[in-house]
């Protein structure tokens, strides 16, 4: 069996067919219905935010976020609207400003955890910036207290690509709380899934609304349609699929961390490989295991380790090769160099992780590859 880089947790069937049993009586199939209610309620209290929306997909839901606060029409008000984000991160965040007739400002990484560099974002910011997109890479925090002061000084919203940091804790507190909003995916390869899935949690109650009127069509009542909104519902045998994922996400988490921890004792300290050691105040969740690999000191490259793993059937991912400011269709506007983000992106490889990878298979990757 090919090992890839990650499996999708799955229920018992059991426990899904009796979720979804209640609509073959009900015939209430979407709509925002009474199993998206029960998996909205159940994730505000396991996040720990405090008001939640829920979308088809966590790509929608960026750019729902975005329009809902209002940052479409502020870039039309200053004639072509800026956001500060990272990029190295998938495709998603930045298409989820581009296609909102914004222009994103590539701002560098820090080597240290991957995430934007708060002290460069500062010489990015110009009278036409509206926002920070920054995201929360393989499940590491940003600097969200950094961030939150460059943006109240300049008057700048901030939405948390959180696509990867489901249930994670910043000192004590749940990672959604942090920026005026936060997206979180629920797909299929990420850490908790509802097959797919997403959602936006925020703060001030004022963004349920344009979030809610956005994902259905910007119909407001019936017959008054206020906003030009489009179809992004979560439905209900989704919404069933997450409610019966979310009951065994501890569980999972903690398998994760059988996997990381094992990976930790075969490559730490090896000359050439360097790991991520997690980050002080964070309740992570392993979503990624990614490994830097100096080529100079480790004496093959990246690519190369990938390569002879490929050839066992053992699919790593180069994730985010390459950074986002280097592909096709974002080439036209580069911004200023990002020296770290573009060196990260030559010689990261994210390993396989997910709950139930066997140990075996796990001292089999290790093999490969420091041989
Ligand atoms: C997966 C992902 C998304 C998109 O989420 P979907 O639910 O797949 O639409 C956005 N940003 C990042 C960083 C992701 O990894």
């Amino acid at each position: 069996m090919p090992i890839y880089v990650t499996r999708s947790s799955m229920p018992e069937l059991s426990d899904y067919i009796e979720e979804i049993k209640p609509m073959f009586e009900s015939h209430i199939l979407t709509n925002m219905g009474p199993v998206y209610k029960k998996f909205q309620s159940q994730l505000i209290t396991y996040l720990g935010v405090r008001e939640l929306s829920l979308f088809v997909n966590g790509h929608l839901a960026l750019e729902m976020a975005i329009q809902a606060l209002g940052l479409t029409k502020r870039g039309e008000e200053v004639g072509g609207g800026e956001v500060i984000t990272t990029p190295f991160t998938f495709v998603s965040t930045t298409h989820a400003i581009t296609r909102n007739n914004l222009k994103p400002v590539f701002c560098d990484i820090r080597k240290s955890d991957y995430c934007i560099d708060p002290d460069k974002i500062e010489e990015l910011i110009t009278d036409k910036t509206v926002a920070i997109i920054p995201v929360h890479v393989y499940g590491n925090i940003c600097d969200v207290h950094k961030i939150e002061n460059i943006a109240e000084k300049h008057g700048l919203k901030v939405i948390y690509d959180g696509a990867h940091a489901f249930g994670e804790e910043y000192y004590g507190r749940g990672v959604g709380n942090f920026g005026d909003a936060t997206m979180f995916s629920f797909h299929a390869t990420k850490v908790f899934n509802s097959i797919e899935g997403g959602a936006i949690a925020y703060r001030n109650k004022r963004y349920g609304v344009p979030l809610h009127e956005l994902k259905n069509f910007g119909m407001h009542t019936e017959t008054s349609i206020t906003s030009i909104g489009a179809n992004a519902k979560l439905d209900e045998f989704r919404s069933a699929m997450g409610i019966c994922n979310l009951k065994r996400i501890d569980e999972c988490i903690a398998d994760r961390k059988r996997v990381h921890d094992h990976y930790f004792r075969r490559l730490e300290g090896v000359d050439g490989i360097e790991l991520f050691k997690g980050q002080k105040g964070v309740k992570p969740n392993y979503a990624y295991f990614p490994v830097y690999f100096d080529d100079k000191k480790f004496g093959k490259s990246r690519d190369d380790v990938y390569m002879a793993l490929r050839e066992e059937d053992i699919y790593t991912r180069k994730y985010f090769y390459p950074a986002i400011n280097e592909l096709e269709c974002y080439r036209d506007n580069p911004g200023a160099p990002t020296p770290v983000a573009h060196d990260v992106s030559l010689h990261i490889l994210t390993l396989p992780i997910y709950e139930g990878l066997a140990d075996e298979d796990i001292d089999r990757i290790c093999d490969i590859i420091l041989s």
